[in-house]
């Protein structure tokens, strides 16, 4: 499988998984305001308009409902639903606990107003204006259908001309919370979008940053610190590896005969060749102008030198047509092992090893030898 893709994928899960704990959190924190909820009930029982079991009655309808909540959040059906936070679900049920505690109390309705805004404030993590009127259309009619039934079976029970006060409150407060909410959901969506550009230009700026702008490779500062990582590692673990430096040859006849673009076309065209013969820990980068960086980790002399006379081969036979009918390019290649030396000792033995390849007629492979083989 593609590494890319499998970063791409795990990044992808991470994310998932982030979301997934947002939410939950705030599920938490919505159980933490039921906690001040019970206590505020409390009071209704402490004024005795509210008795004992009434009580008991709403705290087990609570512990119910939020176990619900709880079990969808951690088995993960939550994300069966079009809305995955379940905001809306969660404050229909916090509206219908407040209103079926205001239909049981004898009094003190109007404290139980606060509880109802207090739900709606959750929805400005996720809810559009639409979704909120919604909202808000069910918990008034809702509460007036609370009141009716109120004058109907326990008129003893209500101040009818304050509870249509109170009703009147929440139809007005309830909009005003609607555009609020919306509102600073809306900024969050911006904010959260923002923070998406950033994030992608930021990748995008990374992705600069080791890339080389011609031939698409590892540039020097990249493929460098990539062969620290490797000597760190072989270092640690006592495992071999070797680099291979690998220099076109009489490149600058191509620049003066065909022109520079066209020299760049052959960088272009060398580059996706040698990628398409590594194997897949090798790596390779732009170490300067037509010469190229090759690392092959746990990799002896001998297995190296046969890959880079593959390399050398594949470069060799490669007719670059679209240039000069014909037109083939060599390369002097030059290896050097990992002998617990000095990052820079490898790459002057490499470079000793090319030159001899230079020097012994090019499109050849040099080897330096080891100190103590
Ligand atoms: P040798 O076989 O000894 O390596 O000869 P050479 O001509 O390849 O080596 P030399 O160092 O004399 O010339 C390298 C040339 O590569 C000179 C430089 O203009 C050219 N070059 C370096 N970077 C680029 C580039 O990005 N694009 C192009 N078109 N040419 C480049
Ligand atoms: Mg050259
Ligand atoms: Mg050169």
């Amino acid at each position: 499988m593609d590494p890319q893709a499998l970063i791409t994928e795990e990044s992808e899960d991470s994310r998932l998984a982030g979301a997934q704990r947002l939410r939950f959190k705030r599920f938490m924190m919505a159980v933490a305001s039921y906690a001040a909820g019970t206590l505020m009930i409390g009071l209704l029982v402490w004024l005795d308009y509210l008795t004992a079991s009434q009580y008991l009655f709403f705290i087990s309808l609570m512990i119910a409902i939020n176990s619900l909540f709880f079990l969808l959040f951690k088995t993960g059906l939550n994300l069966r639903f079009n809305d995955p936070s379940l905001t809306s679900l969660q404050i229909i049920a916090s509206t219908v606990l407040t209103i079926q505690i205001s239909y049981m109390a004898s009094d003190g309705r109007g404290m139980l107003l606060l509880i109802y805004l207090v739900a709606h404030i959750f929805g400005a993590f996720r809810l559009t204006f639409r979704q909120f009127l919604l909202l808000d259309a069910f918990t008034i009619s809702a509460y007036a259908l609370m009141l009716s039934l109120l004058v109907q079976n326990r008129p003893e029970a209500i101040d009818l001309k304050l509870e249509l006060l109170h009703w009147g409150a929440l139809c007005i407060t309830l909009p005003c919370f609607a555009l609020l909410g919306a509102y600073l959901n809306r900024l969050r969506e911006r904010l959260r979008e923002r923070n998406n550009n950033l994030n992608q230009a930021l990748k995008k700026i990374q992705e600069l940053a080791i890339t080389d702008e011609l031939t698409g490779l590892a540039n020097r500062r990249s493929i460098m610190e990539q062969l620290a990582n490797e000597w760190e590692r072989s270092k640690r673990n006592q495992r071999p590896f070797c680099i291979a430096l690998i220099d076109i040859d009489f490149f600058k006849e191509i620049n003066d005969t065909y022109g520079h673009l066209a020299g760049d076309t052959v960088l272009q065209q060398f580059s996706s060749l040698v990628s398409q013969e590594l194997r897949s820990p090798d790596k390779i980068g732009r170490y300067g102008g037509e010469e190229f960086l090759l690392i092959m980790p746990d990799t002896h002399v001998s297995e190296a030198e046969k890959v880079a006379d593959r390399i050398r081969r594949t470069i060799s036979q490669h007719e670059h047509g679209n240039i000069a009918p014909g037109l083939t390019i060599q390369v002097s290649i030059g290896i050097a092992e990992y002998d617990n030396q000095p990052i820079q000792e490898i790459i002057k033995r490499a470079d000793l090893a090319l030159y001899q390849s230079k020097n012994s007629g090019r499109n050849r492979v040099s080897v330096h030898p080891l100190e103590n083989p």
